[in-house]
C-alpha cells in the first residue's frame, strides 16, 4: 500500500474528516437523494463518529484484534529478557485487545480501543512492554511497525470495504465523478448569483460549516497552540500522538492528558 494513502487515512480518522455520508450530504445536498445510512449496520446515519461506534464495525474488528494480540505476544516475548511469567498477564489482560472475548455494547465501554481506532495511541498499550522490562528504544522500534500493520488491517477490512460499498451505491444512483464536478459548478453559479443580489450578505463563514469536528475546533488553535502543533507536526505524521484517555473536555486542553514521555527518546 502507498504510505501516503494510509497516512492520509490515519490523519482523517483522528481529525474526524473521513468523507462519510453526513459530510457528503452536507457538501452535495440532493445529489445522494438523501441516502446517508451506514453501509455496515444499515440503521444509523454514517458519520465519522459512528464509523467507530457502529456495532457491525466492532464485530468485523474482532478477528483483527485477536490476530494482533497474538503478534504482540510474540513481539514482547522475543524482545524481553524477563521470564514470561512476569509479563504474560499484562499481555493477556491488555485492555486494547482483551475486549474481543466480551465485545463492548458501546464503544464507551472500550475507551482504549476507541482511542486506537481514532489513530491515537493509548498508553495502555505500553503496560505489557513495561511489565516485560523492555527499554524505550526497543518499544519504539517494535511498536510503531506493529501499529502500522494493525492499522493496515483495519483500513483493509473497514474502510476499503466501505469504499467498495459506496462505489456500488454510487453506481445504483448513477453518480459519477462528473456529478460531483457539475454539482460544484452549478453551486458556484448559484452562489455567485445570490451574492450579486445580496452583496452585503455573508454567505460563507468558516465557523458555520454545520459539522463539528472536536479535534479541529478553532478554539483549540486559539486557546492552546500546543495540541494544534502536536496534531499537525511530523510527530503526528510519523509517530502519532499518545493519549491516555479520550475522556477529555476538548474545549479545555488543560485537562487533556497527553503522555509526552515517549517523544523524548
Ligand atoms: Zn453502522
Amino acid at each position: 500500500m502507498n504510505y501516503s494513502k494510509i497516512a492520509s487515512w490515519r490523519i482523517k480518522c483522528s481529525t474526524y474528516s473521513l468523507p462519510t455520508l453526513d459530510i457528503l450530504n452536507r457538501n452535495y445536498p440532493s445529489l445522494l437523494n438523501g441516502f446517508n445510512t451506514c453501509f455496515f449496520c444499515h440503521t444509523t446515519v454514517e458519520t465519522n463518529l459512528h464509523l467507530w461506534t457502529c456495532p457491525a464495525v466492532i464485530s468485523k474488528l474482532i478477528p483483527i484484534f485477536i490476530k494482533h494480540h497474538d503478534i504482540l505476544r510474540i513481539i514482547i516475548s522475543t524482545n524481553s529478557n524477563s521470564h514470561s511469567a512476569l509479563f504474560a498477564d499484562a499481555i493477556k489482560y491488555c485492555e486494547v485487545f482483551n475486549w474481543t472475548t466480551n465485545p463492548p455494547n458501546t464503544i464507551d465501554d472500550a475507551p482504549h480501543l476507541h482511542c486506537l481506532l481514532l489513530n491515537f495511541v493509548p498508553t495502555e498499550l505500553l503496560s505489557p512492554f513495561k511489565a516485560a522490562n523492555i527499554g524505550k528504544q526497543l518499544i519504539k522500534k517494535n511498536l510503531f511497525q506493529f501499529l502500522l500493520d494493525l492499522h493496515h488491517d483495519i483500513y483493509n477490512t473497514i474502510w476499503k470495504e466501505r469504499s467498495s460499498l459506496w462505489k456500488e451505491k454510487k453506481q445504483s444512483l448513477n453518480i459519477t465523478k462528473a456529478s460531483f464536478k457539475n454539482f460544484k459548478r452549478s453551486k458556484h453559479r448559484r452562489d455567485h448569483h445570490q451574492n450579486q443580489r445580496r452583496p452585503n450578505q455573508q454567505n460563507f463563514s468558516p465557523t458555520n460549516h454545520g459539522y463539528n469536528n472536536p479535534f479541529n475546533d478553532s478554539r483549540r488553535a486559539i486557546d492552546n497552540s500546543i495540541l494544534w502543533i502536536y496534531l499537525t507536526s511530523s510527530n503526528f505524521l510519523h509517530n502519532l500522538p499518545w493519549l491516555s484517555s479520550l475522556k477529555i473536555d476538548l474545549s479545555s486542553f488543560s485537562s487533556y492528558n497527553v503522555n509526552l514521555d515517549l517523544f523524548y527518546f
